[in-house]
C-alpha cells in the first residue's frame, strides 16, 4: 500500500491529488487544456484499484478514442502491473457494442448484428430516396442522414418524431417516411448505425430495468474523459448506469442468485455508482454532432452534492503559447473565465508566417520541420494541423518532395477502401446472413454476370415473398433468370453457406461453449479463394488493382494478427473491432513520422512542435460555420484546441491565395489572429530570414513551380514590403494583402499580351478568365511551361 500510494500521487499538485483521492459519489473536474485532466483520470483509476476501493471489473472508464483507451490501460498497467485486467476502458461506442452483443435478443436483434458506418447509411438512404422520389423534395442521403443522426442523438425515434411533426407539410411527411423506411431496413438487416449503438443501449436499460440493474450492480465507478463533447444520448447512457437500484429489484436479484447483499444500503437498494467526469467547455468542438456543454454546466444540478475541482496549472505548454490560447478563448462570451498558467517559462515566441500560396505555405512548413529535425527534434514530436482534409494535398506534395517522413492520421481509412469493404462484406454476409446491404455489395463483385436488373429482381422477389435477400438468392431458380445467372447466384449463396459452416464449433464442452471451428483468417481465405476476388485483382493489368490486391493481403495479415491476439475471438469480434476504429486510432505506428491531421482529430493529443496551417477566413472560421448560431464561437474553440496541443513550438501560417474547388481565391487572414497579442508572435515572410530561424545556415533557395506563380524567390522580392507585425484592423489586413504588397487590380490584360513574372520570366497571355478580383491569366511562359495566375496578386508586369 503505502509505497504504491506514494508513487501514485508523485508530482501531483494539491488539486490533482484531491481529485485522485476523492471518494464521494460524484466528482466534476473542470480545467483548461493540458492541466492534467486525462492524467488525473488515469491515476484515479489506478488509485481506486490500489486502495481496493474497487475491483477492476467494477470500473468503466470512457475515453474519446480507442487509442486513448489503450493509452489509459497501458498507464494503469505501468502503475499496477497485471491488476488492471477485466476492467472496461473503452469508448462510448465500444462499451455499448459489448453490452448490446450480450443482450441483443432482448431487443429483437441477432447478437451478430451488423454495424453500419456512414457510407453504409448513405447507400441505404440513397436507395430509399430513390424509391420514394424524395429528391424532388430536396432530400439527399447527406441531408436526410444528418437529420436522422441529430434526432437519434437526442434519443428520438421515428414514432416519437412523427407524433410532433407537422404532417400538413409535405416535406415533413416525406422525411418521416424516409426515417421510417430507414429504421425498417436496418431492422430487417439486423443492423445498427453508429448513433443506434448508444440509443439502443439506453432503450435497453429503460425497457428492461432488470437488465439495467445487472450493469448498475457491476459498474460501481464510471469515469468519463472529454465530457464536454458528450451528446444527449451519451449523457443518458451515463445517467442510466449511475442510477440506484430499487429495493424491490435488489431483493429480486438476491432471490435470483445474483449476489448483491454486500452492495445494499440501509434502504435495501443498491446506491448509484460513483461518477467522475472531466472536461473543458472551451474545448467543445462537436456541437455539430449534438454535443451539449450543458452536460457539464448542469452537472451539479443533475448530481446534487457533486464535488467540483478546478485545475489551473498547465504542464504542457510554454507561457507564450498559453497566453495566446488564453487571449483567443477570452473572446468567447458566456464562458467562465479561467486562466491557465505554466511554470515552464515563456519559451520561444510563436512564429507567424504569411505565404503567397498554399504550396508556399507547405514549403515553409516542410523547411521548418527540417530545421527542427536538424536541431534534434524527432519527427514523431511534430504535427501539422488543418481545418479541412483538402488542405493535405499541397502539404503532402511538398513533404514527399523533401523526403520528410509523414503520416496522414484519419484520412481515408484503410477500412473505407472499396476493395477492403468488398472483402469485409463477404465476412459480414457470413456473420449476419440477413444483411442485405452486404449481400448486394458482393452480388457482382468480382464480376459474375449478375447485372443491376437481376439485383432489383431479387430485391422485389424478396419483398413480395417476405424472404430475406439471402433466401431470395437461394430460391432464385423460381425467377426464370436464365441458367448462367441463376447458376452464379446459387454458387455465391453456397459459398457463403459453406463459410458459415466452417465457423460451427467441432467440439462442444459440457458448459455449452464451443471450440475448434475455423478462425477468421481461414474463413476469409476460403471466401477470397471461392469468390475469386483476390485472383481477379492479381490478374489485372491495372496497376491500381495491384495496390488493391496488396490491401486485401494486408487485411488477411490483420486477421492473422487478430487470431494471435484474441485466441477466443470470433468473426463477430473481428468485425466489431474493424467497425469501431476511430480517426485518431490511426496514430498507432506513427513512430518516426510527422503527423498530419485535422484540428478535430487533434483533440487530447500533444506534440513538441505544432504547425497550425490555413489560419484564414473561410477556413478558420470555416465558411460553413458563418451562418450557424454559435458557429464562429465553436470555430474559435477549435483554434484554441489547436494552439494548446503545442508543448514548445507553435507555428501559425496562412496563405494569401488558395486554390479551392479549382478556383484561386484571395484569402483574408483569420479574425482570430488579431486576438493574439502582437508581442507573442514573430512574423516572418521570407526565406532570406533563415539566419534568424534558430541560427541555421542559410539554405539554397528552392525555386518551386507551384502552378500559380510565387515561390520563395518571388515572395522574397515581392512581399518584402510586408510589415512584420500583424495589422490591427480589418482594413489594414486587407491593405496588407491588396495594397501594401501588390494590387494588380487595375492591370488590364488580354490574350496576346506579353508579361514578365518574377519567378517564371517572360510569357504570352493566352486567355483571361474570371471577373473583377478573380481574373485569372492563362500564360504560356517561354521557359517555364504554362501557368494560371491570379492577376490581382501575381508578381507580374506587362511588357
Ligand atoms: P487536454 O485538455 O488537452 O485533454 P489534459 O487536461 O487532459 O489536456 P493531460 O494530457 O492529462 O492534460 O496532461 C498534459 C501534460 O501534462 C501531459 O504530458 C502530462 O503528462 C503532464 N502533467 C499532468 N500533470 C502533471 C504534473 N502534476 N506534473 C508534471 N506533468 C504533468
Ligand atoms: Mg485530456
Amino acid at each position: 500500500g503505502g509505497e504504491h500510494r506514494g508513487r501514485l500521487l508523485d508530482g501531483l499538485n494539491p488539486q490533482q491529488r484531491e481529485a485522485v483521492e476523492y471518494r464521494g459519489q460524484a466528482l466534476l473536474i473542470i480545467a483548461g487544456a493540458g492541466s492534467g485532466k486525462t492524467s488525473v483520470l488515469t491515476r484515479r483509476v489506478a488509485s481506486l484499484l490500489e486502495t481496493r476501493d474497487a475491483w477492476p471489473s467494477q470500473i468503466l472508464a470512457i475515453t474519446f478514442t480507442n487509442k486513448a483507451a489503450a493509452e489509459m490501460r497501458e498507464r494503469v498497467q505501468a502503475i499496477l502491473g497485471d491488476g488492471a485486467s477485466g476492467m472496461w476502458i473503452s469508448t462510448f461506442h465500444s462499451s455499448c457494442v459489448r453490452i448490446l452483443r450480450r443482450e441483443a435478443e432482448k431487443i429483437g436483434l441477432s447478437s451478430s448484428f451488423s454495424i453500419y458506418d456512414s457510407a453504409d447509411t448513405k447507400v441505404t438512404l440513397k436507395r430509399i430516396i430513390k424509391s420514394l422520389d424524395a429528391d424532388t423534395y430536396g432530400f439527399t442521403p447527406g441531408s436526410a442522414g444528418a437529420k436522422i443522426s441529430k434526432l437519434k442523438n437526442e434519443l428520438a425515434d421515428v414514432d416519437s418524431y412523427a407524433r410532433n411533426a407537422n404532417m400538413s407539410d409535405p416535406q415533413e411527411v416525406m422525411f418521416v417516411e424516409i426515417f421510417r423506411q430507414y429504421t425498417a431496413r436496418l431492422r430487417a438487416a439486423s443492423a445498427l448505425d453508429f448513433d443506434d449503438l448508444i440509443g439502443e443501449t439506453v432503450y435497453l436499460f429503460r425497457a428492461f430495468p432488470d437488465v439495467a440493474a445487472l450493469y448498475r450492480r457491476r459498474f460501481r465507478h464510471l469515469l468519463v474523459d472529454e465530457y464536454q463533447d458528450t451528446n444527449h444520448a451519451q449523457y443518458a447512457f451515463v445517467h442510466e448506469l449511475t442510477r440506484p437500484v430499487t429495493t424491490a429489484l435488489a431483493e429480486q436479484m438476491d432471490r435470483d442468485g445474483v449476489h448483491v447483499r454486500n452492495l445494499r444500503d440501509a434502504t435495501g437498494g443498491i446506491p448509484g455508482a460513483s461518477l467522475t467526469v472531466v472536461g473543458d467547455s472551451d474545448q467543445s468542438i462537436y456541437a455539430f454532432r449534438g454535443a451539449d456543454t450543458r452536460n457539464i454546466t448542469e452537472f451539479e444540478r443533475d448530481y446534487p452534492g457533486a464535488k467540483v475541482i478546478l485545475l489551473e496549472q498547465n504542464y504542457r505548454s510554454t507561457q507564450n503559447i498559453l497566453s495566446a490560447a488564453n487571449a483567443v478563448i477570452g473572446h468567447n462570451f458566456d464562458r467562465k473565465d479561467k486562466k491557465l498558467w505554466s511554470a515552464g517559462g515563456d519559451g520561444e515566441k510563436i512564429v507567424g508566417f504569411t505565404a503567397y500560396s498554399g504550396h508556399d505555405e507547405a514549403q515553409f512548413v516542410s523547411d521548418e520541420i527540417d530545421v527542427l529535425h536538424r536541431a534534434g527534434m524527432a519527427y514523431r514530436d511534430m504535427a501539422v494541423f488543418y481545418r479541412t482534409n483538402a488542405q493535405t494535398r499541397a502539404l503532402e506534395e511538398i513533404l514527399v518532395r523533401s523526403a520528410t517522413p509523414y503520416r496522414v492520421v484519419g484520412g481515408t481509412k484503410f477500412y473505407e477502401r472499396a476493395e477492403i469493404k468488398d472483402a469485409l462484406a463477404y465476412l459480414i454476409a457470413v456473420a449476419n446472413p440477413v444483411d442485405e446491404l452486404a449481400l448486394r455489395r458482393i452480388l457482382n463483385t468480382p464480376k459474375r454476370g449478375i447485372g443491376p436488373a437481376t439485383e432489383t429482381a431479387l430485391a422485389s422477389f424478396a419483398d413480395d415473398n417476405d424472404f430475406t435477400f439471402r433466401q431470395a438468392m437461394r430460391n432464385s431458380s423460381a425467377l426464370g433468370l436464365g441458367p448462367k445467372v441463376t447458376g452464379a447466384i446459387l454458387k455465391l449463396a453456397e459459398l457463403l453457406d459453406a463459410a458459415a459452416l466452417m465457423l460451427v464449433p467441432t467440439v462442444v464442452a459440457e458448459d455449452g461453449t464451443g471450440s475448434g471451428g475455423s478462425n477468421v483468417s481461414e474463413v476469409l481465405e476460403f471466401l477470397l479463394e471461392g469468390s475469386g476476388l483476390l485472383a481477379v485483382l492479381r490478374g489485372s493489368r491495372d496497376p491500381q488493382d495491384e495496390a488493391r490486391a496488396e490491401n486485401i493481403e494486408e487485411l488477411v495479415a490483420q486477421t492473422k494478427d487478430f487470431n494471435k491476439e484474441n485466441p477466443d475471438g470470433g468473426l463477430v469480434d473481428f468485425l466489431t473491432q474493424v467497425s469501431l476504429v476511430a480517426a485518431a486510432d490511426d496514430l498507432d505506428d506513427a513512430s518516426g513520422t510527422v503527423s498530419l491531421m485535422t484540428l478535430h482529430t487533434a483533440k487530447g493529443l500533444e506534440y513538441e512542435a505544432v504547425f497550425l496551417t490555413g489560419i484564414e477566413e473561410g477556413l478558420l472560421p470555416h465558411q460553413m460555420s458563418a451562418n450557424e448560431p454559435g458557429g464562429p464561437a465553436e470555430e474559435r474553440r477549435l483554434f484554441y484546441v489547436g494552439i494548446t496541443r503545442a508543448r514548445q513550438r507553435l507555428y501559425l501560417s496562412l496563405a494569401m491565395t488558395r486554390a479551392q474547388f479549382g478556383d484561386i481565391n484571395v484569402a483574408m487572414p483569420s479574425r482570430y489572429l488579431q486576438e493574439i497579442p502582437t508581442d507573442l508572435i514573430d512574423w516572418r515572410q521570407s526565406p532570406g530570414m533563415a539566419n534568424s530561424r534558430g541560427g541555421t545556415q542559410p539554405r539554397a533557395l528552392n525555386v518551386r513551380r507551384d502552378g500559380y506563380g510565387g515561390g520563395f524567390n518571388g515572395r522574397s522580392k515581392e512581399l518584402a514590403g510586408l510589415p512584420p507585425a500583424p495589422p490591427k484592423t480589418k482594413t489594414e489586413w486587407a491593405n496588407r494583402i491588396t495594397g501594401t504588397v501588390r494590387d494588380n487590380g487595375s492591370l488590364t490584360l488580354e490574350a496576346g499580351d506579353r508579361i514578365r513574372h518574377v519567378d517564371f520570366g517572360d510569357g504570352l497571355v493566352n486567355q483571361v478568365t474570371g471577373e473583377g478580383t478573380k481574373r485569372i491569366a492563362h500564360v504560356q511562359f517561354d521557359t517555364s511551361g504554362s501557368k494560371k495566375l491570379l492577376i490581382k496578386v501575381a508578381p507580374i508586369e506587362k511588357i
